[in-house]
């Protein structure tokens, strides 16, 4: 008892009876279904002269006679299973469920505040002190954005940045961001020795609006900012991406004096090929490694990557530094730069300047 119906230009229905039986489960009998169905598809069809392979996505949603839903939310349920089936990489089968779509409601009044946040500049920015290892001095700093909501709840960025980029609200925010940077630290940047840098995190979407390059350097010109003052940090997967676009962003960035280091660094593909193609300035060692570096497996990379570094005229800093221990065996293997909790938290702007004037000469421990 089957009916198969046609409900848009490549989507279709199959509406199935399945059985109460005590012997094969509810799951077993649509296991089966789908199981037919996919067996059809691995052949390719036979087109005029071609041959064509299709590739399907299957979202599954079960009701009973009984049920209270009409005949459009049964078929909305299952094209919410079939959206996510779409995005999953294992099984080209998703199973609806009420969480499900929960899940995409809550997703989209994110997506409503978020649009809104970055409306109303509900966005805050905090600074993370980066210190010269060599002599304690605070060489700039990391900016972390954080959401501040009107209830003046501080919601980490972990929570909403995915949003943001699957929104696309990323661009207009990052524009903000460098924006606002620039114009908090320049007019402190007289009473530092060396100018502050200050490093911002890109998102890969970031890449795909061609106007960034142009867009950071208008932004460094009209703050007033020499252009070394701002190093981008990119993560390895956004190197390994686009390659042609990224690299002429990049570039053109650092033609202009801008700073590029590499986020994260030794969890993706950790190639030397980019470190060569792309103009890196840093190579900032990830966390998880500075996090076990008393066991010998991570301490030989970071020395590795420290040596790496040095050898190729790259300056090196570890990220997530907490104890004193970690510190003293960075300082043993000749790391540059340091970054963590150890030093600082991230600070709200003008706690950052403080810590900053206060840290500008060596304070050798
Ligand atoms: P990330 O770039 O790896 O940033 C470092 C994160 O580690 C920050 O978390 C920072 O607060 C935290 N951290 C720093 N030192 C320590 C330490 O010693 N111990 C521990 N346990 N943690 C430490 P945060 O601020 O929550 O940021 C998380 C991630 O959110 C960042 O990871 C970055 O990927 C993203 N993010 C933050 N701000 C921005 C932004 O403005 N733009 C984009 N695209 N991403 C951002
Ligand atoms: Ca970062
Ligand atoms: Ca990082």
């Amino acid at each position: 008892n089957t009916s198969i119906s046609r409900i848009g230009s490549d989507e279709f229905t199959i509406l199935c009876q399945l059985n109460n039986s005590k012997t094969v489960s509810l799951n077993q009998q649509v296991n089966h279904i789908m199981n037919a169905i996919n067996q059809r598809f691995e052949l390719p069809f036979q087109l005029a002269n071609e041959q064509v392979n299709i590739q399907i996505s299957l979202g599954v949603t079960l009701f009973d006679t009984q049920s209270q839903n009409t005949p459009e939310e049964i078929i909305q349920q299952a094209l919410t299973a079939l959206n996510r089936a779409r995005k999953n990489d294992q099984n080209n089968f998703e199973f609806y469920q009420r969480e499900m779509q929960e899940r995409a409601i809550q997703e989209r009044n994110l997506e409503i505040d978020l649009a809104r946040a970055l409306e109303k500049e509900e966005f805050v920015l905090y600074y993370q002190p980066q210190i010269e290892l060599k002599t304690g001095r605070v060489i700039g700093a990391e900016v972390l954005v954080r959401w501040q909501k009107e209830d003046g709840s501080l919601i980490p960025p972990l929570e909403f940045i995915p949003t943001l980029e699957s929104s696309n609200l990323i661009i207009p925010l990052g524009h903000w961001l460098i924006q606002q940077a620039l114009s908090d630290v320049q007019p402190f940047q007289e009473q530092f020795k060396e100018p502050l840098l200050i490093a911002v995190n890109l998102s890969a979407l970031q890449f795909k609006d061609p106007n960034l390059a142009d867009f950071i350097q208008d932004t460094i010109k009209r703050n007033n900012c020499h252009p070394e003052c701002l190093e981008l940090e990119v993560t390895e997967s956004i190197l390994m991406e686009n390659h042609t676009a990224v690299t002429e962003i990049l570039e053109k960035l650092s033609k202009n004096g801008t700073k590029i280091a590499i986020d994260d660094f030794g969890t993706g593909y950790s190639s030397l090929a980019y470190i060569k193609h792309f103009p890196v300035n840093k190579l900032k060692i990830d966390k998880s490694f500075i996090d076990d570096i008393e066991k010998p497996k991570d301490l030989a990379i970071v020395r590795s990557i420290i040596e790496m570094a040095n050898a190729m005229n790259i300056r090196s800093i570890a990220e997530g530094v907490e104890t004193i221990t970690q510190k003293e065996m960075l300082e043993q293997l000749n790391c540059q730069e340091v970054q963590g909790f150890y030093y600082s938290q991230p600070l709200p702007f003008n706690d950052f300047i403080e810590y900053a004037l206060n840290n500008q000469e060596c304070t050798l421990s």
